[in-house]
C-alpha cells in the first residue's frame, strides 16, 4: 500500500505566529484567550498546559487575568475597544491575511459598493469582519443571495479558509442578478490555504483511494480540505488524533493520501504518519 503526503499541509504561519505569541513565557499564567485561539484541540490542550486561560466571547466578564489575547481569526475592532474599556491588555494575534480581509471590506465599502462577504455567518472570522462595516451581507451559497436585493453595486470578499471555484461561482451567480449593475470582486482566500487545496488536487491526479484529513472538527478550512477529496467520490476520513483512525478502513486500499488543516501541529501530522504505517502493513 502507497502512502503520500500532501507537499503542503499543517500549521500556518498565521497559526504558529498566534500560538508562539501565546505560549511565550511572559505571558505564562497572566494571558486569556478569548476564542480558541486556533480550531484544533491538541494546540487548545498545549495553550492551557502552560497556564493560558481561553473564554467565549460571551464570557468576557469572567476573565482574571490583566493580559487579553484577540485569536488569529481577528475580531471587529469594537471587541478591542471594549476589551480595553474593561481595563485588559489587549495582545493582538491576527492574521496579517485577516486584517488584510478586514481593510479590504472597508476599501470596497469606502468606494460606494454594498460589501458581501462570502463565508460562514457564524464563523468568528466573518464575525469580526462584518462588525468592521456599516452594513453587509454574509452569503454561503446560491440560497442566500436574496438578500442582495435592492443593492445595485456589490464588492465581493471571501472567508480566507473558502474554496475558490466555488467563491467563482457566487461571484457569477452575483453578477448575473437582474438588480446588479457592478460588482468588484477581491480574491482574499489565503495564500496558505490555496497551496493545501492545489496539494489536494496533486494527490488527486495520484489515484489515491483513501484520504486521512487531521485538523480540529470545527476547522473551516479542514473542512474544505475533506470536501475537494469527497467531491470525487473517493473515501475520506476527517480525524484530529491518530487514535481516531479505524484499521477497517485500510482493509483492500491500494494508495492512502493524508493531509492537515492550517491549524493541525507537525507532532500530530507525525503521529498519524507513522500510525497509519502501521495499520497499512497489517492491512497488507
Ligand atoms: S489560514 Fe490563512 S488567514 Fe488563517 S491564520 Fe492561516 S495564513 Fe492566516
Amino acid at each position: 500500500m502507497r502512502i503520500t503526503l500532501a507537499q503542503a499541509m499543517g500549521t500556518c504561519f498565521g497559526v504558529q505566529d498566534a500560538i508562539d505569541l501565546a505560549l511565550e513565557p511572559r505571558f505564562r499564567d497572566r494571558l486569556t484567550v478569548v476564542g480558541q485561539l486556533v480550531h484544533n484541540p491538541q494546540v487548545t490542550e498545549r495553550l492551557r498546559a502552560n497556564g493560558v486561560r481561553i473564554v467565549e466571547r460571551d464570557q468576557i466578564d469572567t476573565i482574571t487575568t490583566d493580559a487579553v489575547m484577540i485569536t488569529a481569526h481577528g475580531a471587529a475592532d469594537t471587541t478591542k475597544r471594549d476589551l480595553e474599556a474593561k481595563g485588559f491588555t489587549v495582545f493582538d494575534a491576527t492574521c496579517p491575511l485577516v486584517i488584510r480581509l478586514h481593510k479590504l471590506a472597508r476599501f470596497l465599502e469606502r468606494e460606494g459598493y454594498f460589501p458581501v462577504v462570502i463565508g460562514q455567518s457564524e464563523h468568528v472570522e466573518v464575525r469580526g469582519v462584518v462588525g468592521n462595516l456599516r452594513e453587509a451581507a454574509v452569503v454561503y451559497d446560491l440560497n442566500d443571495l436574496e438578500v442582495l436585493r435592492g443593492h445595485p453595486r456589490i464588492g465581493v470578499v471571501s472567508q480566507t479558509t473558502n474554496r475558490l471555484e466555488q467563491v467563482q461561482r457566487l461571484v457569477q451567480a452575483i453578477r448575473a442578478l437582474p438588480w446588479v449593475s457592478e460588482v468588484r470582486f477581491v480574491d482574499t482566500i489565503c495564500q496558505p490555504v490555496k497551496e493545501r487545496q492545489q496539494a489536494i488536487q496533486d494527490l488527486l491526479t495520484q489515484d489515491i483511494d483513501l484520504g486521512i484529513v487531521i485538523g480540529g472538527r470545527n476547522s473551516a478550512n479542514t473542512r474544505k480540505l475533506l470536501e475537494l477529496i469527497h467531491d470525487r467520490g473517493i473515501e475520506v476520513h476527517h480525524i484530529e488524533r491518530s487514535e481516531d483512525l479505524d484499521p477497517a478502513w485500510f482493509i483492500g486500499k491500494q494508495h492512502v493520501g493524508i493531509t492537515a488543516g492550517t491549524s493541525t501541529p507537525q507532532d500530530v501530522i507525525e503521529a498519524v504518519n507513522h500510525a497509519v504505517r502501521a495499520l497499512a502493513e497489517q492491512a497488507a
